[in-house]
């Protein structure tokens, strides 16, 4: 059973969160969502032990889904980033901003960017692509995120400094359109990179948020060096062209990392 410890604590950690903002908000919605989405984590990290093949695809899709359709479409929550601006222009710590909190601004300082490997809708999709593996080398214009950045802030501050009516269907609005953009341009570029995660590299402008926190990850990919014959196959296999030989944290691509685990499924001597 020593092997479950790590679905074990993940579930623990996410029933503390529901139960907490359960009682503080005094919301049975909290205790539901991050009760599901714990279930949906933990189920997908005993798959992987278990060694079953598709245990980060079911996470992702288990959770994905949900917050695309139950959560985005059916309670019409702009859970993208737009959303995260609004509720923290609104000063009201609820949906877009506890997600952001949770999945990517803390979150990251305990498992990195496991948001983006197992429960990302846009990834979810672009996964399904057939360019796994990355067939090009990477290209230095990741500085295209901080433009989506900026004009997801802008476009919201507009909103507000324009006194817009009825925001809350704007901003719904703009989940909508703001999805079949992201999809739509992912797609794109998964094609002319020839690299599913592309848009990943590029231009998610959550990365913003994600990439210094999972810099301090606990939950990291090591290399024993003892057991490493520099094969390099590792390497070849990883989606997002981490360095993941390298122990230090300031390893090539390091807050990359998405935590699919390829590298070590691939490793031929277990070293990862
Ligand atoms: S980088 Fe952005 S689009 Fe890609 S998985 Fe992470 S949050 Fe999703
Ligand atoms: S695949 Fe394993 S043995 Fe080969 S370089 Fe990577 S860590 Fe080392
Ligand atoms: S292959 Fe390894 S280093 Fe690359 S993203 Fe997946 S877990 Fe991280």
């Amino acid at each position: 059973m020593k092997k479950y410890w790590l679905p074990a604590v993940m579930l623990v950690i996410f029933e503390t969160v529901a139960v907490t903002l359960w009682l503080t908000k005094d919301n049975l919605f909290y205790l539901f969502n991050f009760s599901y989405i714990g279930l949906s984590i933990s189920f997908g990290v005993f798959l992987f032990i278990r060694k079953h093949k598709h245990a980060r695809r079911i996470v992702q899709l288990l959770v994905g889904l949900y917050m695309l359709i139950y959560l985005g479409l059916i309670c019409s929550e702009n859970m993208q980033i737009e959303g995260f601006w609004y509720y923290l222009f609104t000063g009201v710590f609820e949906a877009a901003t506890i997600h952001y909190a949770v999945a990517k601004i803390f979150g990251p300082l305990l498992f990195g960017r496991g948001w983006c490997g197992y429960a990302c809708w846009t990834a979810m999709v672009l996964d399904f692509l057939p360019y796994k593996v990355p067939e090009k080398p990477r290209k230095k214009i990741g500085w295209i995120r901080y433009i989506t950045f900026a004009a997801s802030l802008i476009f919201v501050a507009a909103l507000f400094l324009a006194k817009a009516g009825n925001i809350e269907r704007i901003m719904f609005l703009a989940f909508i359109a703001g999805n079949i953009i992201y999809y739509a341009v992912g797609i794109i570029l998964a094609y002319a990179f020839k690299d599913n995660r592309a848009f990943c590299k590029y231009i998610c402008p959550v990365t913003v948020f994600l990439k210094p926190m999972s810099y301090f990850s606990l939950l990291r990919v090591k290399c024993d060096n003892d057991k490493c014959i520099s094969c390099g196959k590792c390497k070849t296999v990883c989606p997002m062209n981490v360095d993941m030989t390298d122990n230090s944290r300031k390893r090539a691509n390091g807050t990359e990392c998405i935590l699919c685990m390829v590298c070590v499924r691939n490793c031929p001597r277990g070293a990862l």
